[in-house]
């Protein structure tokens, strides 16, 4: 029986993990849980998965559960450090990150320290932080799961394959909601539009990232940390029907991919059972009914929110989490209406110009840039 601390289990990966776990009952048991304010919800999950312990972000939140709950054995905890308790907890083997954003850092390296397997979700704890992440991983002997559906496709890819041999990733893009606009077509787009992701239902933040491009460009410096590949040797290809999930060239020219029909699930459960599989529910890919895949260059002149993560990337030290964090703001400023689509990557730009470079940040140096990145954008909002 595999136990599972699951950070983020309201959202919408943790909500698949979940049905992962429905599936599997024999096999995977929660034992942590961790959300933000949706106590409604987590609480409906407390009640069916019978955790150890729950962490929710807010202290009203966690005194208004530990009222509902009163009738059940469960330690309820809350802020950063309830979230580390809940990433460290001792029953636990692996941690489901799902939080969304920056936040997920201090509590990912906690559970590396307690030994625990990381199934990682969450991008931008990676994409900040991924020079200690890794180095952690290894210092620990822990294993860092994908659980990205791109990443775990070449991760899957990469099963069975001297390592050494990888000439480039193929890492495949839907293009979002706004494939094939000109910049300015991009002025004036709603939340609502912004929303509408052709293929993927997810959370907000990252539906918003995928229709400006900037999710892509995290996964670029995800998978450089994940599978140790030079930035450039990264090819992002624009596939709108996402059926490649990603794919791995190697230098005998060889490319081997996995395919799929959009599906979380499956990720969730490879990284979860890795290297076995399990069978999943679901629709099966129909390459008769799809017949055609479509590829094409990404239009980083009008989505510069791919070229600007590609140039931090590039850049490295503390600016990914310079862009991340102007990233993580103009978005919440964005979806509360404050500013307006194209903001969005302009701020991003703005704090970057901004940002002297820090070489390989601290995990304190990375929270004083989110910090500075915060700053700088709400001294311009009005
Ligand atoms: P959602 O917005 O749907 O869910 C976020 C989850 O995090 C919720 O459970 C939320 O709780 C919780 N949360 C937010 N803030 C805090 C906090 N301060 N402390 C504790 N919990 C918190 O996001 P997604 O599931 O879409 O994405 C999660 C991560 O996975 C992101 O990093 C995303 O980039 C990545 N990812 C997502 C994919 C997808 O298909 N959705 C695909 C690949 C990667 P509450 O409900 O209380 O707010």
């Amino acid at each position: 029986m595999k136990k599972i601390s699951l950070l983020g289990s309201t959202g919408s990966i943790g909500t698949q993990t979940l049905e992962v776990v429905d599936e599997n009952p024999e096999e995977l048991k929660v034992v942590a849980l961790a959300a933000g304010k949706s106590v409604d919800k987590i609480e409906i999950q407390i009640r069916k998965y019978k955790p150890e312990m729950v962490a929710m972000w807010s202290e009203e939140a966690a005194d208004d559960l530990r009222n509902r709950v009163s009738d059940i054995d469960v330690k309820i905890v809350s802020g950063m450090d309830g979230l580390i308790e809940a990433a460290t907890i001792e029953s636990a083997d692996v941690v489901l990150t799902a939080v969304v954003g920056m936040i997920g850092i201090r509590p990912t390296i906690a559970a590396i320290k307690a030994g625990k397997d990381i199934a990682l979700a969450n991008k931008e704890t990676l994409v900040c932080a991924g020079h200690i992440i890794m180095d952690l991983a290894k210092q620990y002997n822990v294993k860092i799961l994908p659980v990205d559906s791109e990443h775990s496709a070449i991760f899957q890819s990469l099963q069975g394959e001297p390592a050494d041999k990888v000439s480039r990733i193929l890492l495949t893009a839907s293009g979002g909601p706004f494939r094939g606009r000109k910049a300015e077509e991009l002025k004036g787009i709603q939340v609502e539009d912004a929303l509408k992701h052709p293929n993927w239902a997810m959370g907000r933040k990252i539906t918003i990232d995928s229709s400006t491009l900037v999710n892509k460009g995290l996964e670029v410096m995800e998978a450089h940390w994940l599978f140790g590949v030079d930035v450039d040797d990264i090819t992002v290809v624009v596939h709108p029907q996402s059926v490649i999930h990603s794919a791995v060239e190697y230098v005998d020219g060889a490319v081997i991919a996995q395919l799929g029909t959009p599906d979380m699930r499956l990720p969730i459960e490879y990284a979860l059972f890795y290297p076995d599989r399990r069978t999943l529910s679901g629709q099966r890919l129909n390459l008769f009914d799809i017949g055609t895949l479509t590829f094409e260059k990404p239009d980083t002149e009008t989505f510069k929110g791919l070229s600007l993560a590609i140039k931090a990337a590039k850049i490295g030290g503390s600016m990914p989490t310079a862009f991340n964090a102007a990233n993580e703001k103009a978005v919440s400023l964005f979806l509360d209406r404050r500013i307006g689509y194209t903001d969005i990557v302009d701020y991003i730009e703005r704090v970057m110009d901004n940002h002297r470079v820090i070489k390989d940040p601290t995990v304190d140096e990375i929270l004083s840039t989110e910090a500075e990145a915060y700053e700088y954008i709400m001294g311009e909002v009005k």
